[in-house]
């Protein structure tokens, strides 16, 4: 999907910074390629921690850079972008990671267009593509096709979020992302981090002239409803800084999905021929390096005395290497992996354990067919809608596969709290409780009638490969951020803390979006070519070259 037109002066808004302004797009979409290594490099082992996308993504570029990407896999290849094939019905998915991209994610969306994927419109609340939708607080319930057709309170809980943030200069911020405009980028949003670093959503919201004006229930209908996606309470206590993020660079807005499923960039990307790889002859794919399928999990990271990474799988097997890249949640290192502690610096490891993660469930049911369109013939309004609601289900999605396919409802998708409620379930009685709870919003439609096959859900938290969700900075937490960042530039690190790099959702100025995590792996990919001696091309610099004029403000401790 080639990105939407953007606004006034015609550019998109694409997630460029507003951290560390670099356009990573433009850099890996340049004709001259990331860079080259020395010859006597060509060949050479890289570890590759993680097959989600951001393990992915690098090592598909460190492929066509001539390196050999050796890539670990301790549970799904996909990581959290995991696309759950309904049993019996071809292409027929229930997305239990990543499932609605913003098309400001330029960097994710040139490897879903390299792959040849389609995507849709997604269906959230108050879209096109939703139909309808249904908002039920405090047991009213209403029936909407947009924003107008709830009442007054709705139009002005919205009015009010949108007049806070230009208290934070938003429209500014947006002209200059849409503008590539560095320099004002980086002094409109240098101002707002140690002004919100230490202060909540909830904090922003409340003390916003904006909402001050209003009542309490103001406050409350804009967290359960929220903006574009749905409720946002959950992250009432997380750093403002990261909801600012989040809008200025449309992450909630205009998102689609990706037909047949999130997972197919990831997979797509381990079979996918590099094209003029340096080095490996044509059709060669991190999936031919590999015969077939990543190796096991890793158990222990350690140094060896002549200076090398050795990295130890959960089958005990060794193998050494120059340098190697992280993928996985951060406090993996201290519970699946026995990582050496001289790998990395004090304040380093504490910023990785400090890592906060959100919590997060989803629960789907195959139905026989979309029968949310059917009309209710007293009302003539659609029988089911896009739900939101304050009940346990939180947020009902219904996605149509066209007429004469079974459709899917993804029951609820919930975090935090919510998602607790959940988290000691068993997949039969998740789905009794979201029927139950949706029941009282659709006393006439029976739902589960329609479902077929098995229900799927998933409990982010519960599994331990993951332990959370995605990361949700708390307020406090730029400092480790910035640390977790800033660490592919390796030059003044001392020797013993080099070659190991970090990448993914933890390290992500926008976690929860997977445009962030390609982002911080396309900055390891500079690192390990850096690092094995290569260089950019000089029409095409990468984000080590331009780091000490973009890079994010450092605070001191
Ligand atoms: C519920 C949910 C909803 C989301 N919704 C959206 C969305 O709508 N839009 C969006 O843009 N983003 C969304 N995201 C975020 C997006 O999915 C992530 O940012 C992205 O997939 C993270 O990729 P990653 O490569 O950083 O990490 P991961 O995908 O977690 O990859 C890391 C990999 O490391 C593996 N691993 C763990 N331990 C080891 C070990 N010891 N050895 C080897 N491998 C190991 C894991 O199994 C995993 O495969 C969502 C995420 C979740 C969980």
């Amino acid at each position: 999907m080639a990105n939407a037109p953007g606004g006034r002066d015609g550019r998109p808004v694409t997630i460029f910074g507003p951290d560390f302004p670099f356009p990573f797009d433009d850099w890996i979409a340049h004709r001259a390629g990331l860079g080259s290594i020395p010859a006597e490099r060509h060949g050479e082992e890289v570890a590759v921690i993680g097959a989600g996308i951001s393990g992915l993504v690098a090592a598909y570029e460190l492929m066509k850079l001539g390196v050999r990407p050796v890539v670990y896999e301790a549970s799904q290849m996909g990581g959290r972008l995991r696309s759950q094939p309904f049993e019996g019905a071809k292409g027929v998915v229930a997305e239990l990671g990543g499932m609605r991209f913003p098309i400001s994610s330029s960097s994710f969306y040139h490897y879903v267009d390299k792959l040849g994927l389609q995507t849709l419109p997604f269906p959230n609340p108050l879209t096109e593509a939703a139909g309808s939708t249904v908002v039920d607080l405090e047991g009213e319930t209403y029936y909407a096709g947009s924003l107008g057709d709830l009442p007054p309170l709705f139009t002005e809980v919205a009015d009010a979020w949108a007049q806070a943030l230009e208290e934070a200069r938003f429209t500014d911020i947006q002209n200059a992302i849409r503008a590539r405009d560095v320099a004002t980028l980086k002094s409109l949003w240098n101002e707002l981090v140690p002004r919100w670093d230490d202060r909540t959503f909830y904090d922003f919201v409340a003390t916003s002239q904006a909402f001050s004006k209003l009542s309490f229930r103001h406050r409350e209908v804009f967290g359960q409803v929220g903006f574009g996606t749905g409720g946002w309470d959950s992250d009432f206590p997380n750093s403002m800084l990261e909801i600012f993020r989040v809008v200025m660079t449309n992450c909630d807005s205009d998102q689609h999905l990706i037909v047949g499923g999130a997972a197919q960039v990831p997979r797509g990307l381990w079979r996918c021929p590099a094209p003029r790889p340096a080095h490996w002859p044509a059709g060669t794919s991190l999936a031919s390096l590999h015969s077939g399928a990543p190796r096991p999990g890793v158990a222990r990271i350690a140094r060896e005395s002549d200076g090398r990474l050795a990295v130890t799988d959960e089958w005990g097997t060794t193998r050494r290497y120059a340098a190697v890249l992280v993928t996985c949640q951060s406090w993996l290192l201290t519970t699946q992996i026995e990582c050496e502690e001289s790998l990395f610096s004090a304040k380093l490891w504490t910023a990785l354990d400090r890592t906060r993660y959100m919590q997060s469930s989803k629960t789907f049911v195959l139905v026989d067919r979309p029968f949310w369109k059917d009309k209710d013939p007293r009302t003539g309004r659609d029988v089911m809608s896009m739900t939101l609601t304050d009940r346990l289900t939180r947020g009902t999605y219904l996605f149509d596969n066209g007429d004469g396919q079974p459709g899917v409802i993804c029951l609820t998708y919930s975090w935090m709290s919510d998602a607790l409620k959940m988290l000691p379930e068993p997949v039969e009685r998740r789905v009794q409780l979201a029927l139950s709870a949706l029941h009282k919003i659709y006393p006439d439609v029976d739902i589960a009638s329609h479902i077929i096959g098995d229900p799927i859900t998933v409990s982010w938290e519960a599994d331990r490969h993951f332990l959370g969700a995605f990361k949700g900075a708390l307020p406090g937490h730029y400092r480790y951020n910035q640390r977790m960042y800033a660490h592919f530039m390796q030059d003044d690190l001392p020797p013993e803390q080099q070659g190991i790099f970090l990448a993914g959702d933890d390290v992500s100025w926008t976690p929860a979006w997977v445009e962030g995590a390609v982002q911080t792996s396309l900055n390891a990919v500079w690192g390990i070519l850096h690092h094995l001696g290569g260089t950019t091309h000089p029409d095409n610099p990468g984000p080590g070259d331009v780091f000490s004029r973009l890079a994010p403000l450092e605070f001191r401790d």
